[in-house]
Formats: C-alpha cells, sequence, structure tokens
C-alpha cells in the first residue's frame, strides 16, 4: 500500500458558552461570546492510498499555520507506505528539525498525519486502533466537563458527569467552595488557573494550599508550564494534586514535567501532542512514575476526540478525558458518527482504525476566518494601571490580593 495524496479540512467551529471559560480569564463578558466564536479553527488531514483505504486525523496548535505545514510535509508522504508510521513519524521529525525546536506547530502537524496513518493501519488489518496499541483495558472513557456555576455543575450532574472543571484566577477558592457545596462530595472538581500572567509562583502555592481542604482532582496550570522551578516551590509548599502538560508537545517537550514528577496528571493535547505514536509514549513515561493520564481536549474537534478514546482505551493511567459538553451544535454535525456521552462517559469506538469520518460538505460550510483571539477592547494587553490588564503579577501586593481576596 503506498499513500497517494494528502488532503487537508479547515474550518470555522463555532464556540463554547464563554460564561464558563475565556482566553484571559474575563468570564462572563457578552463581547467574548463574539470573540472566540471568530477565531476557533478545526483543522482535520486525510491521507489516501492507492489501495483506496483513507485516514482522518486533526491538528491543534494553530490550525491555519498547521496547515501550511502539513502541506510541505506532504511531499514526503507520497510513495511511502502508510503502515510504518513510526518510520514516516521520524522522516517528518527530520525534514522540519532545522526549522528549531518542534513546537506545537510542527508536532501538531505531525500529529493529524500520525493519526491518519493509524487510522489507515488499524482499517486495512480490520482492527480498532486501540487493538493496535495492545488491547483494550476499559470500554467507556470518564469525561469531565466545564462548569463555573452552580448551575451549570448541577446540570452535567443531572446528566450523570461525575467530574467538573472550572477556570479562572478570580477568587479561585471561593469558586471552588461554591461549587463543592453546590454537587456534594461525590464529584470530583478540578480548577485551570491557565498560568501566567495572573499568578507568581509565590501566589499560586498560597493558592493550591487553600485549595487542599477540597480534595481537588486537580490545580491545573497553577504557574506558566515553562517555569518547572515554579512547579517544584508550588510542589513545596503544597499537597493539592498537580496538572500540565496542554501546551508541550512530544516526548521532549513533556519530559522535564514527568520526570522531575512536578505534576500528578499529565495533560498533551490530542491534537498537537505527536499523534497517536507519542501520546502512546508519553503514557508510558508517566506510567512509570505513577502519574495520571488525562488528554487535553477544550478547544479540540470531534476527531482528535476519537483518537484520545483510543489511547485512553489503551493505557493503564487513562485517568478522564476533557469533554465541553455544552460545545457547539456543529461539532456532532462534523464528524460521522456523532460520538454521545452516556452516564458521564464516552464509548470506546469498536470500528476499525478510529471509527470516525468528517462530514467534508458540512465542514465546507465553515471556511476559516482567522484564529487567534482578538481583545475586547483596546485595554486588554495595554498594562494600563490599575486594571486587571495591567498584570497581576505586576501589581502591588495589595491590589494583587484583592483576586485571591478569599484565598
Ligand atoms: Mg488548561
Amino acid at each position: 500500500m503506498k499513500i497517494t495524496e494528502v488532503k487537508t479540512f479547515l474550518m470555522h467551529a463555532g464556540a463554547p458558552n464563554l460564561k464558563r471559560w475565556a482566553a484571559d480569564g474575563s468570564f462572563g463578558h457578552e463581547s467574548f461570546s463574539k470573540n472566540l466564536t471568530g477565531t476557533r479553527n478545526w483543522l482535520f488531514v486525510k491521507v489516501y492510498t492507492d489501495e483506496g483505504v483513507t485516514g482522518i486525523g486533526e491538528c491543534s496548535g494553530w490550525p491555519r499555520v498547521i496547515q501550511t505545514a502539513v502541506q510541505d510535509l506532504s511531499r514526503l508522504l507520497i510513495g511511502e507506505d502508510p503502515t510504518h508510521i513510526e518510520r514516516i513519524w521520524q522522516k517528518m521529525a527530520i525534514a522540519i528539525m532545522g526549522h528549531g525546536m518542534t513546537g506545537t506547530v510542527g508536532a501538531g502537524a505531525m500529529t493529524g498525519i500520525d493519526m491518519a496513518l493509524w487510522d489507515i493501519k488499524g482499517k486495512a488489518l480490520g482492527v480498532p486502533v486501540w487493538n493496535l496499541l495492545g488491547g483494550k483495558i476499559r470500554d467507556r472513557i470518564r469525561i469531565y466537563g466545564h462548569a463555573n456555576t452552580a448551575e451549570a455543575a448541577l446540570s452535567l450532574k443531572e446528566r450523570g458527569v461525575t467530574a467538573i472543571k472550572c477556570g479562572g484566577v478570580s477568587n479561585p477558592v471561593k469558586k471552588v467552595a461554591m461549587l463543592r457545596e453546590a454537587v456534594g462530595d461525590e464529584v470530583d472538581i478540578a480548577i485551570d488557573l491557565h498560568g501566567p500572567p495572573w499568578l507568581t509562583p509565590a501566589d499560586a502555592a498560597q493558592v493550591c494550599r487553600a485549595l487542599e481542604p477540597f480534595n481537588m482532582m486537580w490545580v491545573e496550570d497553577p504557574v506558566a508550564p515553562e517555569n518547572l522551578e515554579g512547579f517544584r516551590r508550588i510542589r513545596e509548599h503544597s499537597s493539592v494534586t498537580l496538572a500540565a502538560g496542554e501546551r508541550q508537545a512530544t516526548i521532549f517537550g513533556e519530559r522535564e514535567l514527568i520526570e522531575r514528577e512536578l505534576v500528578d496528571v499529565i495533560q498533551p493535547d490530542t491534537g498537537r501532542a505527536g499523534g497517536i505514536t507519542q501520546m502512546k509514549k508519553i503514557a508510558a513515561m508517566a506510567e512509570a512514575h505513577h502519574i495520571g493520564f488525562a488528554p487535553h481536549s477544550g478547544s479540540l474537534g470531534p476527531v482528535a476526540e476519537y483518537a484520545a478514546l483510543h489511547v485512553l482505551s489503551a493505557i493503564p493511567n487513562g485517568l478522564i478525558l476533557e469533554r465541553i459538553e455544552d460545545d457547539w451544535e456543529g461539532r456532532e454535525k462534523t464528524v460521522i458518527p456523532h460520538p454521545r456521552s452516556q452516564d458521564g462517559h464516552l464509548l470506546v469506538p469498536d470500528a476499525p482504525g478510529l471509527g470516525v469520518d468528517i462530514d467534508e460538505a458540512f465542514v465546507a460550510q465553515f471556511p476559516s476566518e482567522g484564529n487567534v483571539s482578538i481583545p475586547i477592547s483596546e485595554a486588554s494587553g495595554s498594562y494600563a494601571e490599575g486594571t486587571f490588564r495591567e498584570h497581576v503579577y505586576v501589581q502591588t501586593r495589595t491590589r494583587r490580593a484583592r483576586y485571591f481576596k478569599d484565598t
């Protein structure tokens, strides 16, 4: 079997309900809905072969830019046997080495291609991808939803979801306390602090300590993931469970978080971590350190979600999958078949390959309209004195304390 063609499908995807999350922590602002609605893109990759078998994959990590990267890489693929996945992965990695560190753009491009190759291999052999990864440990994958209000949390709980995550840095302890009060002790709660510019390691350590009584599923990105010493400092001062990893890619990007045991949960993004090939390796590295594996899915489309289900099905340390349950209604129309959650879980597909394809006609109805987060006001990023956008860490201690006053 030989690869004959690689096609990309870039689409504008509607935004989640941004009363529940926003890139700069400004929750609930109406303008944000319009903002991110115009900026979230999904990129799918389809690989074709001379035997008529095709594979589908998905890339995240700046999809509009990655589309060009995939097109560049595609010339390496024509004529290759798609079942030699590791060989093709190494060939791609070497081909982009001259651009510097792989980053999420390079790894994102390799991810979509790699995912499509696993899909082809499974279809060619007539087995699901989880079977190629060593077989199934579990038939369904537990999910967690996003909730920043008691109403949203209770809505998820009523639908059987047993874990929720809130976000933002303003009054994080008060927010978690409110959610714990609302859902009781049987629902797991995580919080994503999204890293700086909102928190210094000293502030983050205080927040983490204050969150300890709430039996957190995890505290995510309490400082920027690049700040490994910041994670170490928090570790010294708090026993709270820590999670990170969505902004890194490949085993080389995730390595230090795992080897130095700076996190308890590693969160590679299924669309940009380097593909199923890398996800399986990252999971094994984490397993050796008793670190749980919970793929990031916040901005991802539904093809990568399928890939995550196969990986999570086959690894012992698969913890849980992020899923924005109240996402854009087009999510389900983008793929065939549509994934549906049931009792707080997604069923692991049993069809050959990934068990999913995109609806090309539906995707074509939503051309990309840009791919960066547009500030909601001129004040954003202005460092205007006395505003949130002055950036918390340069503000005086007394002014910073406003944001953590309940901690
Ligand atoms: Mg996150």
